[in-house]
């Protein structure tokens, strides 16, 4: 595995991560199959050097962080976690309680990287972000990031931290969906600033057998590295400098598959290639 440095932090984190939206949610919970799925999934993950897991408190009304704290178990220190606050939870003392809460779930005493999940314009962010730098302060949570935040909204939350910076903005980034190229992109690479790209195969349609051009392209490229079509939409977003992606399976033979997105590289004129194609 690959790893870069978390925002303006020495905090390294593996350029691929796992995802967490569906793990011990509805069909797991309630139409049988228990947490198993899930724990064997993410398992393979941290065997695969996956070693970075993306929660949320929302997710599964809590319940993939408690899945996420059975897959990790006695390996916490090798794993790097990352949740999130919900947006209706953004003024200081829910910021709190809502902490308190995922480290019961996570059965951890720290959050590597605690993320606003969706600006709330009714909550001043200066007042969450006081929360969060109280948290940092008491060795709840290590880094502050947010999530689905424009250019402006980060500017925000970067200038109402004083004593920290912001680490990192996961946003949905992948071939089929490039809006963050015109803004918030730029902008991170150059206020280092991490992007954890979410859905980066597109929830499932990247691999999908769609045909038309540009999927010939990705297909013709994949096939001359060897390579799957989710491997390298994954390969082609973590060669941009600030992004890392959290894809998300359950399948064992997913999970397999997609670790293999990391540890080689494309050429710079197949990237580009990809880039237009998908444009
Ligand atoms: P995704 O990772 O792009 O796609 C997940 C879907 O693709 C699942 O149905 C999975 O199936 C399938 N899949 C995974 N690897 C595959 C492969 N190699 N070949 C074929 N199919 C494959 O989408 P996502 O779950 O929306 O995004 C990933 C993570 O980002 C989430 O789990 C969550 O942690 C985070 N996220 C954050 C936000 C936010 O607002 N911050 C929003 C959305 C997502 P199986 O599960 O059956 O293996």
């Amino acid at each position: 595995m690959e790893f870069k440095e978390l925002g303006k932090s020495a905090q390294k984190i593996p350029v691929l991560g796992l995802g967490t939206w569906g793990i011990g949610g509805f069909s797991t919970r309630y139409l049988g199959g228990g947490d198993e799925e899930g724990v064997r999934a993410l398992k393979l993950g941290i065997e695969l050097e996956m070693r970075f897991i993306d929660t949320a408190e929302m997710y599964a009304g809590g319940h993939s962080e408690e899945v996420v704290a059975k897959a990790v178990k006695s390996q916490r220190k090798e794993v790097f976690i990352a949740t999130k606050v919900s947006p209706e939870h953004l003024h200081y003392d829910d910021v709190l309680k809502s902490c308190e809460s995922s480290l019961g779930r996570l059965e951890t005493n720290y959050i590597d990287l605690y993320q606003v999940h969706w600006p709330n314009p009714s909550t001043p962010i200066a007042e969450t972000m006081k929360a969060m730098e109280h948290l940092a302060a008491e060795g709840k949570i290590r880094h502050i990031g947010v999530s689905n935040f424009s250019v402006r909204q980060t500017r925000e939350a970067q200038e109402a931290l004083s004593k920290s910076s912001l680490a990192s903005n996961q946003v949905e980034y992948s071939l089929l969906d490039r809006s963050i190229e015109t803004g918030l992109l730029p902008y991170a690479e150059k206020e280092h600033i991490t992007i954890i790209a979410y859905s980066p195969i597109a929830k499932g349609e990247i691999p999908k057998g769609r045909r038309g051009q540009r999927w010939q392209t990705l297909d013709e490229i994949a096939s001359k590295y060897g390579r799957t079509r989710s491997q390298v939409a994954l390969n082609w977003l973590i060669a941009k400098k600030p992004v890392v992606a959290i894809p998300k399976a359950a399948s064992l033979n997913h999970i397999r598959e997609n670790a293999g997105g990391a540890g080689w590289q494309m050429s710079k004129q197949d990237r580009d290639k990809l880039s237009e194609a998908f444009h």
